[in-house]
């Protein structure tokens, strides 16, 4: 006979044919009642049926559990089971998600404004992998629409050249987002040059007044720094409840953990950050329900150091040596992803994880500084 048990206001335990306990949804809890009735309207017509039967129908019951159950892990954020993997938060579907819907929203700009929005792209030198990174945010901008503009300067440019090609930019009313492609020269002030970017078109988020206002409390920047905002989304996207979460950030840079940490705080968790100098890293991070990753440490965050059911952000990027790879070596996170999977709830893959989403928010910020400029939005 199945046993249909029901408490816990919306959680539901259902106990059936000696099965391990499982949390289900409601829906699913309605099917096993109705499978349940129809088995006990059976017996009562067929009393002292013969046993093979009850296998046969215990058997067919099992499958469809099992079928359900498993239909259920994929569709319900959070559904928890002792013996499955995390579910694998998918950055390159989100950022091309992210991607089309910005592409939707320029397209409307332009129908409705005969504008849309534009970036500013400025790479100093000829370093090989400033001129990939550029490359791929035009690439992205004329993939969504958005105007990219670009200026390619030598090596040898002055620190006041380039303040007055930022300041060019900044006076254009056709570009809505500047972005100088760091490292700069020795001989040039990256705060410097950094800090002459207009407010309104600091769409790295890194003008010091963006990440004062990330910080106060009654405040909101006008943009924030692409990979930890991305980080932010992937979470949320994936369903995962961010309001009075333990939120643990690994490392506290500029770039990514510390306005990482203080998103999370906008965002209601009750942040701890680690860094190198922390006492008992592995202990903190162990009570989190979110972890974030950022310090730059290959696999760094073994299995260990995660709680049961916690989401997982692993923004580090690490190159390892990998003789199976014909370039000779992979790129990995800080956290151990092969032990973390079997723990934690959500977890994101290096590469494929947080990776695709910094430009994705790069366009994002860009796309709200174009309609803040274009329509007067907030
Ligand atoms: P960073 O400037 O080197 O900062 C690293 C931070 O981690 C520092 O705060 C440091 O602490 C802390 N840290 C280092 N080792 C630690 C340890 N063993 N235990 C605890 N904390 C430790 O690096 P970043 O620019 O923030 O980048 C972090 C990682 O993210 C790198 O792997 C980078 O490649 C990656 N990243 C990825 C993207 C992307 O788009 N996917 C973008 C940016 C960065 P202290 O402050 O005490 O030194």
């Amino acid at each position: 006979m199945i046993s249909v048990y029901i408490f816990k206001g919306r959680e539901e335990r259902v106990t059936s044919f000696g099965f391990e306990d499982q949390t289900l949804s409601p829906c699913l809890v309605l099917v096993l009642v109705l499978v349940s009735f129809q088995k006990k309207k059976k017996d009562d017509d067929d009393d002292g049926k013969e046993e093979e039967e009850e296998m046969v129908l215990k058997a067919a019951l099992k499958s469809l559990f099992r079928a359900l159950g498993n239909a259920a892990r994929r569709a319900i954020p959070f559904v928890s089971s002792d013996d499955d993997d995390a579910k694998i938060i998918d950055g390159k579907q989100i950022a091309a998600d992210i991607r089309a819907e910005i592409k939707g929203e320029v397209e409307r700009l332009k129908a409705k404004k005969g504008k849309v929005p534009g970036l500013a792209v400025v790479i100093v030198g000829e370093r090989k992998d400033s001129q990939t990174y550029v490359r791929m945010k035009r690439k992205a901008c004329d993939e969504v629409g958005i105007h990219s503009f670009h200026s390619e300067l030598p090596e040898t440019i002055s620190e006041k050249e380039l303040i007055d090609v930022v300041k060019g930019y900044n006076d254009n009313p056709d570009c809505h987002g500047i972005l100088v492609q760091l490292p700069l020269p020795k001989h040039i002030d990256e705060e410097k040059v950094l800090g002459v970017i207009s407010l309104e078109k600091d769409v790295d988020g890194f003008h010091p007044l963006n990440i004062g206002m990330l910080a106060m409390k009654g405040h909101e920047p006008l943009f924030m720094p692409c990979t930890p905002k991305g980080s932010i989304v992937l979470l949320e996207r994936s369903g995962v409840e961010l309001k009075g979460k333990n939120a643990v950030v690994v490392g506290r840079s500029n770039i990514v953990g510390m306005p990482a940490s203080m998103m999370l705080n906008k965002k209601d968790c009750t942040v701890t950050v680690v860094h190198s100098r922390t006492k008992n890293p592995k202990e903190i991070c162990r009570r989190a329900d979110i972890v974030i990753a950022a310090a730059g440490s290959a696999k760094m965050i073994k299995g260990d150091w995660i709680k049961k059911g916690a989401a997982v952000i692993d923004v580090g990027t690490n190159s390892v040596e990998d003789k199976s790879k014909k370039s000779g070596y992979a790129l990995v996170g800080d956290v151990d992803f092969n032990e973390a999977k079997k723990r934690a709830s959500f977890i994101t893959p290096v590469p494929g994880g947080v990776g695709p989403m910094t430009i994705a928010m790069l366009l994002q910020n860009c796309l709200d500084g174009g309609k803040r400029a274009i329509e007067g939005t907030k």
